[in-house]
């Protein structure tokens, strides 16, 4: 194989980049350097999510993928960017608490269940979930950078393209319909409990150390910019006080674009020009981006073409 270009150095680029250096493939990655989502992430990994209160869409397989690549590259860095912290998944309703607590003798639902945890004020019940956390998705992505750097693989050249490109790849319109969604979040100091990652009431709240939290966040489906909006510090200031409290300074408010295809799942293919390409990863990058990496990286190098579900377009048929 001729030596290929990752355009787009973001979670989807970084892992696939990690995964050709470790088989010794020979390949150049670029950035525009500005933007993206990875950059403004909470990177936070809750295993049973949403409204309905369910596993993630196959984290039996992404998780431990996930997690054994992010403590190798600690290794390979001596620092830190994978912080576990359980969750403390909060109902604000008669209702919401009902659909919860049917959930909870489910075995994919009992197996993440932690200890009983009493609901703060404003919320009517609380569960505690095992194996969260938040990647330090800038930290990853910075300390990657000066590595490939540093080994000489940054540079625009190269052929076949592998299109790690987010947002801008799929408003371009490369792989047709999308969902893509622009999303805002806080971060505050505040002097709120930092044992647990706190979601509920439509949001998440995460201690990500030194008394300073992250909130987040929007869903803004219309407006797809990299611009912090008023509406979204109303909302999210909001979200504040529900899941933390009343007093705290707001430090950084920041705005990206999730990269959401149709059906919410990471897809990875080959376009009419024969670039490959890799998208997708929604509001879950930190759990798919090295499961997913590893399945490209199998089908590039090795012709192992990975199931339908995976595959673009064969997922959305
Ligand atoms: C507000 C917000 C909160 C989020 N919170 C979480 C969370 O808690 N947990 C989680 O798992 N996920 C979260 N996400 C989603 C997560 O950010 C994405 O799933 C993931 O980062 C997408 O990675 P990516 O590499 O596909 O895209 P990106 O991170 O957008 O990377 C694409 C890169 O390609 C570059 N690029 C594009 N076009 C070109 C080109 N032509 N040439 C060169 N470079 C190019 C861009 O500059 C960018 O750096 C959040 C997203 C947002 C917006």
């Amino acid at each position: 194989m001729k030596t290929p270009l990752i355009v787009g150095q973001g979670l989807a680029g970084t892992c696939l980049a990690w995964e050709f250096l470790r088989r010794g493939v020979d390949f150049h990655i670029t950035d525009l350097g500005k933007g993206g989502s990875t950059r403004v992430a909470a990177g936070l990994i809750n295993p049973i999510t949403g409204k309905n209160f369910e596993p993630s869409w196959r984290i039996a397989d992404f998780y431990p993928q996930a997690i054994a690549f992010y403590r190798s590259l600690e290794e390979e860095f001596c620092e830190n960017l994978w912080h576990p912290l359980p969750v403390l998944r909060l109902a604000s309703s008669e209702k919401e608490w009902a659909k919860i607590s049917m959930k909870l003798n489910l075995p994919e639902v009992r197996s993440w269940m932690g200890n009983a945890q009493e609901a703060p004020t404003g919320f009517l019940g609380g569960v505690e979930l095992v194996g969260g956390g938040w990647l330090d998705t800038r930290k990853f992505l910075e300390l990657s950078a000066d590595r490939f750097r540093e080994l000489g693989l940054w540079a625009e050249t190269g052929s076949p393209h592998i299109r790690c490109e987010g947002a801008a790849g799929l408003i371009s319109g490369s792989m047709g319909e999308h969902r893509c969604a622009k999303g805002e979040i806080l971060t505050v100091r505040a002097d709120w409990p930092e044992t647990h990652i706190r979601i509920g009431a439509g949001g998440w709240l995460v201690p990500i150390g030194g008394g300073c939290f992250r909130i987040g966040s929007t869903y803004d489906w219309d407006n797809l910019d990299e611009t912090p909006t008023t509406a979204g510090l109303d909302r999210i200031t909001a979200l504040a006080v529900k899941l933390g409290g009343e007093a705290f300074e707001i430090i950084a408010h920041v705005a990206g674009i999730r990269p959401i295809l149709r059906r919410s799942q990471p897809l990875v293919g080959k376009d009419e020009s024969e670039d490959w390409f890799f998208n997708g990863l929604g509001s879950k990058g930190t759990l798919y981006a090295p499961g997913m990496s590893a399945m490209l990286a199998d089908w590039i190098l090795d012709d192992t073409r990975p199931a339908p579900e995976f595959v673009f377009p064969d997922a959305l048929s």
